[in-house]
């Protein structure tokens, strides 16, 4: 029989030259002199099984003092036995191990039980890191444990692929496109959240089954034939794609195929991006470069018609007074459309070219409303427009741009008022904002329009007086201001438009102004 000996204490004087203490150097090198071949047997498999192990094998005593290391150990690590026998291993110590996982450890190697982690971050002698998956277990003699050993497992390649799976996973999870991969026999295979949730079907419903599912009736052959082309390089195209509640989305597709190391096609990737919204301003913005272009020919047609009867009239020395007088009213409303609609182009160009800039000062926004509605009544009717009391408020913005947003909102109120009852404008005045509401009761807008009324081009009704710009370039003001600007209306029963911008001056009761910091 082997005979094992208590736990060995290695001082530096008595450490042996090969590194190893004496009795283990014995054991494990020595031809151990007994009689039974067996046991000699047994020792030289026990020897070799240290020695020739792929795997990275440390033995300590039962204080961590190392007592031996095997050469796939001093491999992995740097470190030769002869460096480090007798030593605690803290050399390699990352610093990266949560302390509690060594505690776990330590817990079970002293109540003689196993322990297998892939929590240690091990360093190198030459600094880098390393990630094991360890097992550590007692060797006991009877009830006593009499060395700890751990076998090591370098797992660092493992991780880092670990690791880019999980990155690409979350990607794809994250991605606010569309992304299907599809087998080589053109299946879903597996489709991430964006995708569930443009298409409006569950994962359940979509693998499995052909992408044509997305797939208008009648388009099916040209999607296989767009994966039949895509077998070496990847396409894009756009396509309408039909959702599960049968709404048609255009989409731009990109199909590309995906080979694994040993070049064999697995199958394909299909990414899907909405541009159903982008293609819906370009057609507007297309409808509306033609409507610009008729705009802009009616009131020149209507202002040389004006002029010729003009001229007719002096050149006749007719004075017709009340002839004079329509006409010229006629040419200054052409005039007034016109104005608009160029300030209104240079807007949104301004807008488009990232150029919309705010001037700002303080101002008492008091004086800018009476202003305004002052000259509103005087194009309009000095009935269009009442006021509530309004109290004196400074607020830091700019002075021109708010002074737009106040008269688009109240020429809206006025154009859309069939009855003669007035505009109503009030303004409230909150701690850290102040609001502007200007309430008519006119025709009102639908509950379906609500939503996109302040989009760019939105109309109503098309070919009114304007463009679908006025209202969006209001948001965009406001938004600038970092303040809001909403609606509440109903059909025929009048809209109240609001918008607030923050306060950063206090406005204190002797009317001094102190400015608050800028956010
Ligand atoms: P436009 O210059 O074409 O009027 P706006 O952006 O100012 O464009 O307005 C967008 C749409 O909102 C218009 O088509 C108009 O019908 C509707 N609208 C705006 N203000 C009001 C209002 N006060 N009452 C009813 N409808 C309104």
């Amino acid at each position: 029989m082997m005979k094992f000996y208590g736990p060995l204490k290695i001082s530096p004087q008595n450490r042996p030259k090969s590194g190893l203490p004496n009795r283990l150097q014995k054991l494990l090198f020595t031809p151990y002199r007994i009689e039974l071949k067996q046991t000699e047997d047994e020792l030289y498999k026990f020897r070799h099984f240290f020695l020739d192990s792929p795997w990275p094998i440390l033995v300590t005593d039962t204080l961590s003092n190392v007592v031996y290391a095997n050469p796939a150990w001093e491999k992995l690590t740097g470190y030769k036995l002869t460096q480090i026998s007798g030593e605690k291993p803290t050399f390699l110590n990352s610093g990266k191990t949560p302390p509690e996982v060594f505690k776990k450890i330590y817990d079970h190697l002293t109540h003689g039980k196993n322990y297998s982690t892939e929590e240690v971050i091990n360093r190198r002698k030459d600094g880098t890191e390393f990630q094991i998956h360890a097992t550590y277990f007692p060797i006991k003699k009877g009830n006593r444990n009499f060395y700890f050993v751990q076998s090591f497992h370098d797992i660092t390649e493992r991780k880092k692929h670990e690791e880019t799976r999980e990155k690409y996973t979350q990607l794809i999870k994250y991605s606010n496109d569309a992304i299907f991969s599809i087998s080589t026999d053109y299946k879903i295979e597996s489709v991430n959240p964006a995708a569930r949730k443009l298409y409006g079907y569950t994962t359940k419903e979509l693998v499995g089954k052909s992408p044509n599912i997305l797939m208008p009736p009648g388009k099916e052959k040209v999607l296989l034939q767009a994966f039949q082309n895509s077998t070496k390089k990847y396409i894009n195209f756009e396509m309408e794609k039909i959702t599960k509640d049968k709404r048609i989305i255009n989409i731009s597709t990109t199909i590309s195929p995906i080979y694994g190391s040993n070049k064999k096609l697995f199958g394909y990737s299909l990414i899907h991006r909405d541009i159903t919204e982008m293609k819906k301003i370009d057609q507007m913005k297309k409808t509306f470069l033609s409507s610009v272009a008729h705009e802009i020919k009616t009131p020149i047609t209507t202002l040389k018609l004006m002029l010729q009867i003009q001229k007719r009239l002096l050149l006749a020395e007719k004075i017709d007074l009340p002839k004079i007088n329509t006409s010229l009213k006629t040419i200054d409303h052409e005039f007034n459309r016109l104005t608009q609609l160029i300030n209104d182009l240079l807007d949104l160009t301004r807008l488009e070219n990232g150029r919309f800039t705010l001037t700002e000062e303080f101002f008492d926004l008091k004086e800018l409303v009476n202003e305004t509605v002052t000259k509103i009544r005087l194009i309009y009717d000095a009935k269009s427009v009442i006021t509530a009391k309004i109290n004196s408020i400074y607020i830091f913005a700019d002075r021109i741009r708010i002074e737009q947003v106040i008269s688009n909102l109240l020429i809206n109120a006025i154009k859309h008022s069939h009855s003669k009852e007035p505009v109503e404008l009030t303004i409230e005045i909150h701690p850290h904002r102040v609001v502007i509401a200007i309430r008519d009761k006119g025709s009102g807008i639908d509950r379906k329009h609500l939503a996109s009324i302040f989009d760019q081009f939105y109309q109503v009704r098309q070919n009114s007086d304007g463009f679908g710009l006025g209202l969006y370039i209001c948001k965009t003001i406001i938004k600038l201001h970092r303040g809001k600007i909403w609606v509440r209306s109903k059909a025929d029963h009048g809209s109240t438009f609001f918008f607030s911008l923050p306060l950063k001056i206090q406005n204190t009761k002797s009317g001094d102004k102190k400015i608050l910091k800028n956010n």
